[in-house]
């Protein structure tokens, strides 16, 4: 429990627990079950975010999301039921208990939220996963919990979204018509990929598997863009000249082999935005999350009484929080 900012004496309830539950108020729990908790938040359809969210729906009272996120969820075989599903879109506050939640938008995955819970005594907050520019800041927070997946200066890319993408699509037109273009990514990056070529132009048919399309048309839905021709890719040997083939990255070993050029989206590729790792493969330096110094501009912008780093899904949280301390003069710490 910390001291609050507001300086009303009474403590503020935020915390992060060992199986990467982000604890809000005394009421909520998010990312991952805890139990005890009435109310499940779902930040996001991504993996370690969704944790134990079957005991969660088994055992808590409420799982809160928003609309396109309950969407993601089915598509990945989630099963929310009706009596228990809250719907909550953005900037909707509820209360619930002496407390009341919102989620604010969080730019990451289609659906992705930030939450703030609030009460008499304190308002406290979890950025969920982001990047900047279209994640508004949290102000007049008590606690902040930051997710700083890139969270050290040598982690940093010194390239914009923009440049990658521009560079995703250099390789697209130099290569695609010797052969399929086969892109690897993670779901949400790559629905994100479909909708950013075809708003760029980029006409050529697109396969994917039926889960990577199901998705993507969930996002389009949401975003109002046409996916264009678009199918679902039965068999590997399949695609040709003139094909692009989005793949989750756990096809990228077997998919490697087949003839085309194979571009790997990874955040974690800093020598330059776009790198050619053999004759015919390439990595894109592109990531959903914010780079080292957006995470210091979101928390400057913020301004919160105290920052917890989240080191449940990040591998430098206490290098992080060093520095939030000595560059920003906020109080850092990092959990678990
Ligand atoms: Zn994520």
């Amino acid at each position: 429990m910390l001291a609050n900012k507001r300086g009303s004496g009474g403590h503020v309830p935020a915390s992060i627990s060992d199986n990467g539950a982000i604890l809000l108020g005394s009421n909520f729990t998010v990312d991952s079950h805890c139990d005890g908790r009435p109310v499940r938040v779902v930040t996001h359809a991504h993996s370690d975010h969704t944790k134990g969210l079957r005991s969660s729906v088994r055992r808590s009272l409420f799982v809160i999301a928003t609309p396109i996120t309950f969407r993601f969820l089915e598509v990945l075989g989630y099963k929310v039921p009706g009596e228990k599903r809250v719907e909550l879109p953005y900037y909707k506050p509820i209360n619930i208990d002496s407390e009341r939640i919102m989620l604010v938008p969080a730019r990451h995955i289609p659906g992705s939220a930030q939450v703030v819970v609030e009460a008499p005594d304190y308002r406290v907050g979890y950025t969920g996963d982001f990047k900047v520019p279209g994640t508004p800041p949290l102000r007049d927070l008590d606690v902040l919990v930051v997710d700083a997946t890139y969270g050290s200066p040598r982690l940093q890319r010194r390239w914009k979204d923009w440049e990658a993408l521009e560079a995703l699509i250099a390789i697209i037109e130099d290569n695609v018509w010797e052969g399929p273009v086969w892109i690897y990514g993670y779901h949400g990056k790559l629905q994100e990929i479909l909708l950013e070529l075809r708003k760029r132009g980029v006409e050529y048919r697109i396969m994917a598997d039926a889960r990577t399309i199901a998705l993507a048309s969930v996002a389009a839905e949401y975003e109002r863009v046409d996916t264009g021709r678009i199918e679902v890719l039965t068999d590997p040997l399949l695609p040709g000249p003139g094909d692009i083939v989005l793949a989750h990255m756990r096809r990228r070993r077997s998919y490697t082999r087949l003839p085309g050029t194979h571009v790997t989206l990874t955040g974690w590729e800093l020598r330059a935005v776009a790198v050619r790792t053999g004759p015919k493969s390439y990595n894109v330096s592109y990531s959903d999350h914010a780079t080292f110094s957006e995470i210091l501009d979101y928390i400057r912008e913020a301004n919160p009484g105290m920052v917890i780093v989240d080191g449940y899904r990040s591998s430098e949280a206490m290098l992080t929080a060093k520095y939030i301390e000595r560059l920003l003069g906020v109080k850092a710490t990092y959990m678990p």
